[in-house]
């Protein structure tokens, strides 16, 4: 069976860890020593963003750590997440797709890069851990996207579907996995791969989830008639 993945943050749900908890922190600090969110998102974004240049992807996104060192503080660790608060993030049309998406012959998984811990809980607190398995996490995969690797314990997958192509479509490109963009592009590249091919395109574009079920289908009709990915992609 193919697996089809997705990637967390602006394509299932809208950055639950940083609007829920990690921005939250920062503004309760921030009030504390009479300073900003910014003031103390900068060099935080900074020390990630060095890690990242030096090639240390899971450091990057470890943000208990860079904390911990930047800051000299500690992030306090991500209970259980209110389900209602996590409703609210889920990305347009997602829940409404689901049931659809379920009837499909098909696995789903998760590709993310931010870490296990900052993850799941949002993902377990909307009871989606059933359907979403395995959840790849750059502590877990060692890597992350856009490194094809972190497709590598996957088995076949039919397509990756995510939101940002600096990291979704390249990851994705580089695997030999058909690369679905999900929405509008963010704007903005922080944790860019500067060997990567700025330029890359995705294999897809749609909208928003409710024409997934149709792409999925049109892509398992050509994978069990033979074709290739490179056939896979005329329309
Ligand atoms: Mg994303």
């Amino acid at each position: 069976m193919y697996t089809v993945t997705f990637d967390l943050d602006g394509t299932l749900l809208r950055s639950p860890f940083w609007r829920l908890h990690l921005r939250p922190w920062l503004a309760r600090v921030a009030q504390a020593q009479s300073a900003t969110v910014q003031d103390l998102w900068d060099p935080l974004d900074q020390a990630a963003d060095a890690l990242w240049r030096t090639g240390d992807w899971v450091g990057a996104f470890d943000w208990g750590t860079l904390i911990e060192k930047t800051l000299g503080m500690a992030l306090p660790s991500l209970d259980d997440p209110d389900p209602q608060a996590v409703r609210r993030l889920v990305m347009p049309y997602v829940a409404q797709t689901l049931p659809q998406l379920l009837r499909l012959p098909v696995r789903y998984a998760v590709v993310t890069n931010g870490l296990y811990a900052y993850q799941v809980p949002y993902l377990r607190a909307l009871g989606w851990l059933g359907w979403l398995s395995p959840v790849i996490t750059p502590d877990l995969a060692g890597t992350a996207k856009p490194d094809p690797r972190v497709f590598s314990s996957l088995g076949s997958v039919l397509c990756h579907v995510g939101d940002r192509p600096d990291h979704d479509t390249v990851a994705a490109r580089r695997a030999g996995v058909v690369a679905v963009q999900c929405g509008p592009r963010p704007t903005g590249h922080d944790r860019v791969d500067r060997l990567a091919n700025g330029h890359v395109q995705p294999d897809w574009e749609i909208e928003d989830f409710r024409e997934l079920p149709q792409l999925i289908q049109r892509l398992l009709a050509q994978r069990t008639r033979g074709y290739s990915r490179d056939d896979a992609l005329r329309r």
